[in-house]
C-alpha cells in the first residue's frame, strides 16, 4: 500500500486519527500507516498507548490529558500545540480514542489548522460505543428490534445554558440508546428518561473497558441499571446501552468466553520478544504482563561471526543452523549492514530449531531444509543427525552466548563452528510491583520462554512469591522446565509444542 504525505510549502502535515477503542489491533490499517510516517505524536487518555510503538523511535511523543484540576491540556492549548508542531514541518499524528470526531472535539482541532492553513486528513476510527456492543454480543441494530440507533454524550459541553438533549424524544425513541461519557451522570440519565417516559423495565447495559482484558458488563433494567452499576463498581470509561437490543442473547457474549479472558499473564523474555508474546496473549483475550528480564545484544561485529560469514561466503559450510528467530534477525540485520544478502548462503543447507525459527528465515525468502518434530536442541541434533549424514560435513552453528552446550557436543562428531551471534544481558527492574500484585492474587500465571529468562526472572523476583496468591508457572519445553527445577521452581504446565502459540494452548487447556 502506498502512502502519501501532503506537504504544502514548509508546512507539515496533521493526521487526525481514531486510535479505536482500546485494543491496539483495532486500528485502521490507515491510522497504523500514518503513525509510522509520525514526526510527533500528540496522544489522548483513551488512546492505547502501545500503540506508540508503531512510530518511528525518534518521533516526539505529547501526552495530552485533559484539563483537571490536577493539571493537563485545555482545548485550546492542544489546538495550539498541533499548529506549533506542524507549522515547524512535522507530520503530526493527533491520535484519539475510537472515532475522532465522535465526541472527540475535532470540530475545534480541524478548524484551528484550517485557520492556520495546514493540511490535514481525519482518519476514522472504530468508535466505543460500536466496539462495547460488539464485544457484548448486543446487536445495536439487530433487526427484530430495532431499526435506529442514536449517539447520546452524557456529559454535555461544559458552561451550556441549556441542554441540546431532548429527553421527550429520547425517551420515546424507539431503538437503541447508546450514552458515551455516561457514568458520572448515570443516576441523573436513567432518572430523565424513566421521568419523561421510558419504562424501568426497559433492558439496559454498561460496558466498560470495552474490548480489553479488563472488559466488564453489567446488564440490568433501567431502573436497576445505575445502584447495579454502583453495587459491582463500574467506572469508566465506559458505554451505555439502553433499548430492547441490550436485552441480548447471552451465547453471542463471545469476547468474555474466550479461555484467557480475565487471566493475568506475566510474560519474561526481552522487549521485543514480550510485544510479540503480549499481542499474542491479547488475540487470545488474556492480559499480558510485560516483566523484561534482559536485554539482546548482537556480537555480529566480533571477528569470530566477520570471519564465520566469509567462510559462508566462500562455501565452506555444508549447514547452517539457527535456534532462535532472533538469530535469524539479527543474523540478518548483520548481512545487510555488511552489503550482503541471503545469497551468501550458497549452496548450504539450513537448519531451524522450530517452526518460529522457521518462519523468521521465511520472511528473509529462505524455506528450511531442516525443522526437527520437537523443537529442543537435543532433538534438533539427534534427528539432523538421523536425517543426513554429518560425518565429515562442516556445520556453521549460530546460536545464544548463554545456551546450553547440548548441541555443540552432539555435534561434535561433524565440524562445528559454534559461533555466539547474540548475547542475553539481565535487565534488572523494579519488583516491587509485581510482588504485591501477586501477593494480592492479581497474576495467575509466570511463563518462562527459555532458561536465561527463568534465571534472570528468579535473580530478581524471590523464589518464595509462587507461594503466594495464586500464581502458576508455565513453561515452553523440557529445557526451561529443567532450569525451572533446578532453581526449585514447581512447574505447574509445560507446552507440548516447544512454541509461544504452544505455550499459550497449553495454559488454555487447563482453563477449559
Ligand atoms: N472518540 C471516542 C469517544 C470519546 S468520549 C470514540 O469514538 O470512542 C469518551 C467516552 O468514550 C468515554 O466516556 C466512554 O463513554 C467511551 N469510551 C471510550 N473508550 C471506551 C472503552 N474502551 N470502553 C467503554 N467506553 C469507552
Amino acid at each position: 500500500m502506498k502512502s502519501v504525505v501532503k506537504k504544502t510549502k514548509n508546512k507539515g502535515f496533521v493526521y487526525l486519527v481514531g486510535a479505536g477503542p482500546g485494543r491496539i489491533d483495532l486500528i485502521t490499517v490507515r491510522g497504523a500507516e500514518v503513525l509510522r510516517l509520525a514526526d510527533c505524536v500528540i496522544y489522548d487518555k483513551l488512546a492505547n498507548p502501545a500503540l506508540l510503538n508503531l512510530a518511528p523511535k525518534n518521533a516526539e511523543i505529547i501526552h495530552v490529558p485533559k484539563r483537571t484540576p490536577a493539571g493537563g491540556f485545555s482545548q485550546e492549548e492542544i489546538n495550539r500545540l498541533l499548529v506549533e508542531k506542524a507549522s515547524s514541518g512535522k507530520t503530526v499524528v493527533r491520535l484519539k480514542g475510537g472515532d475522532p470526531c465522535i465526541f472527540g472535539r475535532c470540530a475545534e482541532e480541524a478548524a484551528a489548522l484550517v485557520d492556520a492553513g495546514i493540511d490535514f486528513e481525519i482518519v476514522p476510527g472504530v468508535t466505543a460505543g460500536i466496539a462495547a456492543a460488539d464485544y457484548t454480543g448486543i446487536l445495536l441494530t439487530d433487526r427484530c428490534y430495532s431499526s435506529q440507533v442514536v449517539f447520546v454524550t452524557g456529559q454535555e459541553a461544559e458552561g451550556k445554558q441549556q441542554s441540546n438533549i431532548d429527553w421527550k424524544w429520547l425517551a420515546k425513541f424507539q431503538g437503541t440508546i447508546v450514552f458515551y461519557m455516561g457514568m458520572g451522570n448515570l443516576n441523573f440519565i436513567t432518572g430523565r428518561l424513566m421521568e419523561n417516559g421510558m419504562a424501568a423495565d426497559t433492558p439496559a447495559a454498561v460496558i466498560a473497558d470495552a474490548t480489553l482484558p479488563t472488559q466488564r458488563v453489567v446488564k440490568a433494567s433501567l431502573g436497576r441499571l445505575s445502584e447495579k452499576c454502583t453495587e459491582e463498581k463500574i467506572g469508566p470509561p465506559a458505554i451505555v446501552i439502553i433499548g430492547a437490543a441490550a436485552d441480548s442473547d447471552a451465547r453471542l457474549d463471545w469476547f468474555t468466553k474466550k479461555p484467557l479472558f480475565g487471566k493475568n499473564i506475566v510474560v519474561t523474555r526481552d522487549a521485543g520478544g514480550n510485544a510479540a508474546f503480549a499481542a499474542k496473549i491479547i488475540s487470545r483475550g488474556g492480559n499480558p504482563i510485560e516483566f523484561t528480564t534482559m536485554e539482546i545484544r548482537p556480537l555480529t561485529e566480533s571477528n569470530e561471526f566477520l570471519r564465520a560469514v566469509a567462510r559462508l561466503h566462500r562455501a565452506e559450510f555444508d549447514w547452517v543452523i539457527f535456534t532462535s528467530a532472533n538469530g535469524v534477525s539479527i543474523f540478518f540485520e548483520a548481512l545487510q549492514g555488511l552489503g550482503k544478502d541471503a545469497r551468501v548462503f550458497g549452496p548450504a543447507k539450513i537448519a531451524a530449531i522450530g517452526s518460529e525459527t522457521a518462519a523468521r528465515l521465511s520472511e528473509f525468502g529462505i524455506k528450511a531444509d531442516f525443522v526437527p518434530t520437537v523443537y529442543t536442541g537435543e532433538q534438533l541434533g539427534k534427528q539432523l543427525m538421523c536425517f543426513t549424514n554429518l560425518r565429515d560435513k562442516k556445520i556453521l552453528l549460530l546460536r545464544s552466548q548463554v545456551a546450553s552446550m547440548e548441541l555443540v557436543e552432539l555435534l561434535e562428531q561433524a565440524g562445528v563452528l559454534n559461533v555466539a551471534i547474540y548475547t542475553a544481558v539481565e535487565q534488572k527492574n523494579e519488583t516491587g510491583w509485581l510482588i504485591e500484585k501477586i501477593d494480592r492474587g492479581e497474576i495467575d500465571w509466570l511463563t518462562f520462554a527459555s532458561p536465561s529468562s527463568a534465571r534472570m526472572f528468579f535473580e530478581q523476583v524471590p523464589i518464595g512469591v509462587l507461594n503466594l496468591g495464586t500464581v502458576k508457572v508455565a513453561s515452553i519445553g523440557p529445557t526451561t522446565s529443567e532450569q525451572l527445577k533446578n532453581l526449585g521452581v514447581r512447574v505447574d504446565v509445560t507446552a507440548g509444542e516447544h512454541t509461544i502459540d504452544g505455550l499459550l494452548d497449553a495454559i488454555e487447556k487447563t482453563h477449559l
